[in-house]
C-alpha cells in the first residue's frame, strides 16, 4: 500500500480519496476550503496544512483540481518538496495544452506522471466505479494503474502524455451532441403526438440507440433513475458539460479539427448556462429546446 497525498477533495476528490483509505493506502490530504477537509478527515484521510505539506513523503501525488491554471499552479508549488521516484497523477479534466504543461513540469523534476482524467460523476466516485483514461509513459501508466484501481472499475491507457485529456474530451463531446439529439427527437415527438414511451421503446432498440437515451433519458418515465425524474438534480450539471465542450472546441481549434456539431453543442450549453441553468442536470437542456418550439 502507498502513501498517497490527495490536493482538491471537492466533490470527486472527496470520496475519491475515502477510497484510497478504504483500500488501505496511507493518504494526507488539502484543499483549500474547510468543509471538505473536514468532511475527508471524518473518512480517514490525514489533514496537511498547505498542499506543499501534504507531498512530503508521498509515493504517489494525485490532484483533482477544477481547471488547468489550477493543476498548473499546484504542480508548480509542490514539485520542490516531491521526493525522487514520485509518481504524479492529475485526475482532474483539464484542457490539453495544459496537462503537457504539467508533464513537462514532471518531467524537469525527473518524475513520472499521468494525465488521469475520469468518467463517471460522484456516483462513480463514491462506488469506486470510475473509468479512468490515461496518458503517459508505459512505466508510469504501469505504476498508476494499482492505485487508480481502488477509485475505478476501468484503467485505459489512450497514449503518451495528455491523451487522457484527449480522450475525455472527444468522449464527452459525443455526450453534448448526443443528448442534445436525443432532447430535440422528444421535443418533436410531443408535437407529433407521439409518448415519451413509444419513442423509447423503438429508439432505445433502433439505430438512434444510445447512452444519452437508454441511461440518461431527458424525459422522465422510460428511465427511472435518469435526472429528468428527479426535477434535473444533477447528476452531470451543465456548467461542466459546457466546460467540457468548451476544451473539446480549444483543442479542435488549436489542433485544426471540424467540429461543427461540437461548436453548436457548446454555443447552445452556453445559452443555457447564461439563462441560469449552469446547476442543473446537462439533460435539461430538453426543457431549453422545448421552449425554442413554437407554440
Ligand atoms: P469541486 O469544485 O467540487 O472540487 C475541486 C476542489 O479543488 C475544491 O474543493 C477546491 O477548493 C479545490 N481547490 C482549488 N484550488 C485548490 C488549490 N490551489 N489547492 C487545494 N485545493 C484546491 O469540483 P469536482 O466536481 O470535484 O471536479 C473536480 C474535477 O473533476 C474537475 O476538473 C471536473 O471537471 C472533473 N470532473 C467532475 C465530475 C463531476 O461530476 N463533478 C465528473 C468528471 C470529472
Amino acid at each position: 500500500m502507498a502513501k498517497v497525498a490527495f490536493i482538491g477533495l471537492g466533490n470527486m476528490g472527496g470520496p475519491m480519496a475515502a477510497n484510497l483509505v478504504k483500500a488501505g493506502h496511507q493518504v494526507t490530504g488539502f484543499d483549500l476550503v474547510p468543509a471538505s477537509l473536514d468532511a475527508a478527515k471524518a473518512s480517514g484521510v490525514t489533514i496537511a496544512g498547505s498542499a506543499a505539506e501534504s507531498v512530503k513523503g508521498a509515493e504517489v501525488v494525485i490532484t483533482m483540481l477544477p481547471a488547468g491554471k489550477h493543476v498548473v499552479a499546484v504542480w508548480s508549488e509542490v514539485l520542490p518538496s516531491v521526493a525522487k521516484g514520485t509518481l504524479m497523477i492529475d485526475c482532474s479534466t483539464i484542457d490539453v495544452d495544459s496537462a503537457r504543461q504539467a508533464h513537462a513540469l514532471a518531467t524537469k523534476s525527473s518524475l513520472g506522471s499521468v494525465d488521469a482524467p475520469v468518467s463517471g460523476g460522484v456516483g462513480g466516485a463514491t462506488a469506486a466505479s470510475l473509468t479512468f483514461m490515461a496518458g503517459g509513459t508505459a512505466q508510469a501508466f504501469a505504476a498508476a494503474k494499482p492505485v487508480l484501481e481502488a477509485m475505478g472499475k476501468k484503467i485505459v491507457h489512450c497514449g503518451e502524455a495528455g491523451a487522457g485529456q484527449a480522450a475525455k474530451i472527444c468522449n464527452n463531446m459525443i455526450l453534448g451532441i448526443s443528448m442534445i439529439g436525443v432532447s430535440e427527437a422528444f421535443a418533436l415527438a410531443e408535437k407529433l403526438g407521439l409518448s415519451h414511451q413509444a419513442l423509447f421503446d423503438v429508439a432505445s432498440t433502433s439505430s438512434g440507440q444510445c447512452w444519452s437515451l437508454t441511461t440518461y433519458c431527458p424525459v422522465p418515465g422510460p428511465v427511472p433513475t435518469s435526472p429528468a425524474n428527479n426535477d434535473y438534480k444533477p447528476g452531470f450539471a451543465a456548467a461542466l458539460m459546457l466546460k467540457d465542450l468548451r476544451l473539446s472546441q480549444e483543442a479542435a481549434k488549436a489542433s485544426g479539427a471540424a467540429t461543427p456539431l461540437g461548436a453548436h453543442a457548446a454555443e447552445i450549453y452556453e445559452t443555457f448556462d447564461r439563462a441560469g441553468n449552469g446547476g442543473v442536470d446537462f439533460s435539461g437542456i430538453v426543457r431549453h429546446l422545448r421552449a425554442l418550439g413554437q407554440q
